[in-house]
């Protein structure tokens, strides 16, 4: 049966090759043992088959945003979530495919013959995780794609949109499209901020979508990167979270929200009111003890996807914010950006 689909996300398929490494593997790859880079392509492609034939890694399917849509659909009810990106025609393509599925998850996968799916090894020693991104065909969407009428059908059945950041360094006019669909007709769109290198080194595609974002999420870090490149110049995340919920804005029906997580830390909320106020809110985490941390990489992705879940639901800002906490909770006691199994409910 067809389901309700009305969450659309788009970014970048990667697949997390994630393995227990030792200092032989980093030194050999010339890594650093708590880094994220992007793969030298002369240098660190092997790195990944190495990972699954000597470091039992396991496979997961990764990407900030495919992270956040597994899991808005692990609240959501079937059929809710559909999933766009490129990956290739191989072996890493199918995994990722297969994973989203059993994740129950719709993805509208656009193919690239040539290129190879994107990737990600992560090489965990003791506390430390090293990672290296080789975003390969992730990096060859194409508008022409998302505008198919069979895809776009979707886009127009869709009520929010989720779009990663990592995104901005792809294809900005496939996020346009989203951002306009959702202006045009008073559709929600969302827009994670990822890292804090879009700030600095993608400034131009996201100031030309900003105005389009109803609902902006971020961490501390990337406040502060938004915040510096933005003449911005408090320090404080909560100053920073008012003075963009403040910028202009193409729909002026729905006011922006900013939420900025900070790890342990509580999570800021700040809505921009008619006539220049704000409202704040201040969310705590749900604690949990350091022996029961498995794994803190996606916590952030697991916090959007509880958050998103709880928005589509048409729960309050306070109520969704606190079904982020919640999924980014258990999220952090599996390995890898995963949701434990049997589903446990909110
Ligand atoms: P990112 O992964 O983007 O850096 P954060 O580190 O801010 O994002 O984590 C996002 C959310 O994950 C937090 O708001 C919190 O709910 C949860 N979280 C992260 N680390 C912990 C922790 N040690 N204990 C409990 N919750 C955590
Ligand atoms: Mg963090
Ligand atoms: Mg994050």
């Amino acid at each position: 049966m067809a389901g309700k689909y009305e969450l659309l996300c788009l970014e970048n398929p990667i697949l997390d090759i994630q393995g227990v490494g030792d200092q032989k593997l980093l030194d050999k790859y010339g890594l650093k043992p708590n880094d994220a880079i992007l793969a030298d392509p002369e240098k660190h492609l092997g790195i990944y088959d190495e990972l699954i034939k000597d470091y039992n890694a396991v496979l997961i399917a990764g990407g900030a945003a495919q992270n956040t849509a597994r899991g808005a659909q692990y609240i959501l009810d079937p059929n809710s979530v559909v999933y766009i990106g490129c990956i290739g025609k191989d072996q890493y393509g199918e995994t990722l495919e297969k994973i989203s599925g059993q994740a129950g998850v719709k993805t509208e996968y656009l193919y690239d013959e040539k290129t190879p799916t994107g990737r990600c090894g992560v090489v965990i020693t003791g506390h430390n995780r090293s990672m290296c991104t080789d975003l390969a065909a992730a990096n060859n969407y194409k508008v022409e794609h998302l505008k198919q009428e069979r895809i776009w059908k979707q886009v127009e059945n869709a009520q929010f949109f989720y779009v990663g950041g990592f995104h901005l360094t792809v294809c900005v006019p496939a996020i346009k499209a989203l951002a306009e669909e959702a202006a045009a007709k008073n559709k929600t769109f969302i827009l994670n901020l990822s890292a804090p290198f879009i700030s600095q080194f993608f400034k131009d595609p996201l100031d030309e979508v900003l105005p389009y974002v109803d609902i902006l999420i971020g961490n501390e870090s990337e406040a502060a990167a938004f915040a510096e490149s933005h003449n911005i110049e408090s320090k404080d995340v909560k100053e920073i979270a008012k003075e963009i919920a403040k910028l202009p804005k193409k729909n002026s029906k729905k006011s922006r929200t900013v939420i900025f997580t900070q790890g342990t830390d509580p999570t800021i909320a700040v809505s921009a009111k008619e006539g220049g106020d704000v409202d704040v809110e201040e969310v705590p985490v749900h604690a949990i003890a350091a022996e029961k941390i498995n794994d803190t990489n996606g916590a952030g992705d697991a916090f959007a996807g509880g958050f998103v879940a709880g928005i589509v639901q048409g729960k309050s800002l306070k109520k969704s914010i606190d079904m982020g906490q919640w999924l980014a909770k258990l999220s952090i006691q599996e390995l890898g950006p995963s949701y434990p199994q049997p589903k446990q409910t909110y």
